[in-house]
């Protein structure tokens, strides 16, 4: 059995009135302070995908596995969780970024892309003399996209990136989230 289907079961045996909004069961009252003096409501929540709960009245703020609520109601209940996601790990790139070279400046230039441009984003030189499109976050070199300065050539790549690196936006570090 699921866990979202054991839990609206256990939720229609012991939490009713409930609503559920998104992947949360949320009961009128919390079942454990019953909302307190003040019958604060719906305070309580129970996450149908991870099968955890949280109050979230100061007073009351209990939180913990389905597991327990149920062991609260006399009742044994045994979810299976999925395993947890494996979180990826990424490397940072380590290159020695140089100045755009001129055949890389001239590329651009015959974009219609001007060396101040450039320099607002940062491009550089790859000792090879591929560009380089550095990606920033927080201040930090953490991708790289390379490309020839020059129309690919025969089954040459248009683009490449650093091995390992985590994509991010480019010129994302410019970008103000607290200002649109
Ligand atoms: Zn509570």
């Amino acid at each position: 059995m699921s866990i979202l289907q054991q839990i609206m079961d256990f939720a229609g045996r012991h939490l009713e009135p409930f609503i559920v909004r998104g992947d949360e069961l949320i009961p009128e009252h919390c079942p454990i302070c019953h909302g307190g003096e003040s019958g604060d409501k719906y305070t309580f929540a129970l996450n149908l995908t991870e099968g955890v709960y949280v109050c979230k009245r100061g007073s009351c703020g209990v939180r913990g596995r389905f597991e327990e609520l149920a062991e609260r109601f006399g009742e044994r209940a045994e979810l299976i969780r999925p395993a947890a996601r494996m979180k990826k790990q990424f490397v940072l790139p380590d290159v020695q970024l140089q100045p755009p070279t001129e055949a890389i400046v001239r590329y651009f230039a015959s974009r219609k892309i001007s060396a101040e441009t450039l320099n607002a984003f940062s491009i550089a030189a790859a000792p090879d003399g591929s560009v380089v499109f550095p990606f920033y976050r927080d201040g930090e070199l953490v991708y790289i996209k390379y490309r020839a300065p020059r129309k690919p050539q025969g089954r040459e790549r248009k683009e490449w990136q650093y091995p390992g690196t985590q994509p991010i936006l480019f010129g994302m570090d410019m970008c103000s989230f607290s200002q649109p």
